[in-house]
């Protein structure tokens, strides 16, 4: 018999060391005003993530136009830990100049980018605060959608995990829906949007479902209804229930599963790798030059 060091335990050792600290995640939501984004949040996370407003005094540089707000809440599920934090970037579109109303939205992840920066080259870089954002949920109109779009994805997708999803579902049929989201799809194409990519889609069945369903297509409600001796969220309407967890009406569940269970990870690995670094030697390329 082969003797062993032992070292067969360290992916052990550090899962346990990451479930001990707990896990933590930023999610960003933006895109114009009632589509639904908080709405979506609550109903994903099966809370009221804003039930104490704080407005954040954002940085001098974010425009006065657009508060963007961040909601903190800690959750527990069988011993594992997860601060989640919310950056919500109300009203966007209705800003009197609409040209660019992606700017301080951009420049508060650049200013999460910055800190981390500045903290990492600091003293005590065991205790940084890490409150960059590890996914963005950008959302469509289902009632049409625009250059506008096209700019704010734009000026956010090489800064940010971007996922397009299209709000209020519920307000469009099937055969609309999928030739919406076909269009979509088409635009993000045409116009070289970099969204997220999910990391498995040559090999894996799962992720090339989740990349055919882009945008996902959302519904949310923040109200329980009675159906058939049953209390789900959704949302009646005289014909009948839109059940927010049912596959069948929206790909809602997709999206958390998506987001909580299978690519939380991921999204914070393409943040690190991907967005920023590239922040970082652009940052160290100023320095230098
Ligand atoms: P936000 O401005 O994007 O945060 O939008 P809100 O979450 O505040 O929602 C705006 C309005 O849309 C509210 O009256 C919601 O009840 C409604 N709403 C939210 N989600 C949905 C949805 O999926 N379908 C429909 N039809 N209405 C929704
Ligand atoms: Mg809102």
């Amino acid at each position: 018999d082969r003797e062993y060091v032992g070292f067969a335990t360290l992916p052990n050792q550090i899962f346990r060391k990451s479930v001990r600290k707990g896990f933590s995640f930023t999610l960003m939501v933006a895109g114009e005003s009632g589509l639904g984004k908080s709405t979506l949040v609550n109903s994903l996370f099966l809370t009221d993530v804003y039930k104490d407003r704080t407005l954040l005094n954002a940085e001098e540089r974010i425009s006065k136009t657009v508060e963007i707000t961040k909601h903190t809440i800690g959750f527990e599920e069988k011993g594992v830990k997860l601060k989640l934090t919310i950056v919500d970037t109300p009203g966007f579109g209705d800003a009197v100049n609409n040209t660019e109303s992606w700017k301080p939205v951009v420049d508060f992840i650049n200013c999460q980018f910055e800190q981390y920066f500045r903290d990492e080259s600091g003293l005590d870089r065991k205790n940084i605060q890490d409150n960059r954002v590890h996914c963005c949920l950008y959302f469509i109109s289902p009632y049409g959608h625009g250059p506008v779009d096209v700019e704010f994805m734009r000026a956010l997708h090489k800064k940010v995990n971007l996922l397009p999803v299209l709000g209020k579902a519920d307000c469009l049929t099937p055969l609309e829906l999928s030739q919406k989201k076909k269009k979509i799809r088409e635009e993000i194409e045409r116009f070289g949007i970099n969204i997220y990519q999910f990391p498995g889609c040559d090999s894996d069945e799962d992720d090339q479902e989740l990349k055919d369903s882009v945008p996902f297509a959302v519904v949310a409600s923040n109200i329980l209804v009675q159906i058939k001796g049953r209390r789900v969220r959704g949302r009646a309407y005289p014909w009948g229930v839109v059940e927010v967890e049912n596959p069948a009406h929206s790909d809602f569940l997709k999206l958390r599963n998506m987001l909580v269970r299978t690519h939380m990870q991921d999204l914070k690995d393409v943040m690190q790798e991907t967005h920023y670094e590239n922040y970082r030697s652009e940052c160290i390329r100023n320095m230098t030059r």
